[in-house]
């Protein structure tokens, strides 16, 4: 199904910067089941119920940002299959004139069960976390044995002919050996992309980011020592940088934050699950959509949201350490 909207109708939202927005990070929910050490180390805390976006909220709100000329929607979270809904906040924003691609980030929870409903259902692309390939390692990190069901369901979703996954893998020194060179063995007979996202410091985690950090420009020099060429960017990229090679089916992606220019490619806006606008991942506070979305206003909320842009500040300031209102990602989404 074609779902461009009409030229005259597509005005890509832009910053002060000359920054084009048209991806939009929705968490719908802040609950998670792991506990993963750079994260929710100690687990989520909250309640189980904490006012969460409903489905017509969620409609207002994707309406309103694909007025804005936003193509792509991740649903995120929290653990966002943990949301009962899901398929139905999937198929709202599939059915969304003007939204082109739909996708999830997901700890991989019960990937057996969900991925092929969420592939029934139309979704475009499943990143899945995974952040060592060793199931003992995996389990330090994220306090779950999941790891074999992942890999037996990734594999199964390939043979079953779906190959748009990625995986998301957050670099940590103490686990590069079972992470970086296994990962991209894994990836040379197999359509998938990697992802290194280099660890960033939040609100809550200081301790383990002194401890754990390695800067991501590590992984590419061994990528360029290893004849791996990086892929032309388009604009519409964002701040991942992309290597392929030759003799690999798969391909590796780089998100370096304390890299400088990191900022300059940003195409992304981030809602969280009960309704506040991030212009940023480390911005120090949300703007509240709710009323607009308890209204249906979309009118007024993308008005809200053209002139909220401008407030967007050119750049993070993490190596500076200020993380802003984030004190973990599970609020946010990552
Ligand atoms: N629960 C889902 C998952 O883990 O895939 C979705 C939400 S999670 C917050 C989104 C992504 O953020 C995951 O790939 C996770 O590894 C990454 N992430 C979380 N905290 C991070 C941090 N401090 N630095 C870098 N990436 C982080
Ligand atoms: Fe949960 Fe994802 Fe955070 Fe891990 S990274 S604790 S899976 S929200």
């Amino acid at each position: 199904m074609d779902h461009s909207l009409p030229m005259q109708d597509n005005i890509i939202l832009t910053d002060a910067y000359r920054r084009q927005f048209s991806y939009l990070r929705l968490s719908i929910t802040d609950l998670c089941n792991f506990k993963c050490n750079y994260c929710l180390p100690d687990g989520y805390q909250g309640k189980s119920s904490q006012n969460e976006l409903s489905l017509d909220e969620i409609k207002t709100l994707v309406s309103s940002f694909a007025e804005l000329g936003f193509k792509k929607i991740r649903l995120t979270g929290g653990e966002p299959s943990l949301r009962k809904d899901l398929l139905k906040i999937i198929e709202i924003c599939k059915s969304q004139l003007g939204i082109e691609r739909v996708c999830i980030t997901t700890n991989g929870y019960k990937l057996n069960q969900f991925l092929p409903e969420w592939i029934a259902a139309g979704i475009d692309q499943v990143n899945i976390s995974i952040d060592s390939l060793s199931p003992e390692q995996f389990e330090l990190i994220t306090s779950s044995s999941d790891l074999p069901m992942i890999m037996a369901a990734i594999h199964s979703a390939i043979e079953d002919g779906f190959t748009a996954i990625k995986i998301n893998t957050v670099l940590l020194r103490e686990h590069l050996d079972s992470q970086v060179k296994p990962l991209i063995d894994w990836v040379k007979d197999k359509p998938i992309a990697l992802r290194f996202i280099e660890l960033m410091q939040t609100g809550e985690n200081t301790e383990l980011f002194n401890r754990q950090h390695v800067s991501a420009n590590k992984i590419k020099s061994w990528l360029v020592a290893q004849a791996w060429n990086k892929k032309n960017r388009s604009i519409h990229s964002g701040p991942a940088i992309e290597y392929e090679h030759t003799n690999y089916l798969g391909s590796v992606g780089i998100i370096a934050p304390y890299s400088k220019n990191f900022c300059d490619s940003c195409n992304r806006l981030r809602v969280t699950a009960q309704g506040q606008l991030h212009l940023c991942l480390f911005s120090e506070d949300g703007k509240d959509l709710r009323p607009f979305l308890q209204a249906g206003d979309v009118a007024q909320l993308t008005q809200f949201l053209r002139a909220s842009i401008y407030e967007k500040l050119p750049k993070h300031y993490l190596q500076q350490q200020q993380t802003g209102a984030t004190r973990n990602f599970s609020m946010l989404g990552g």
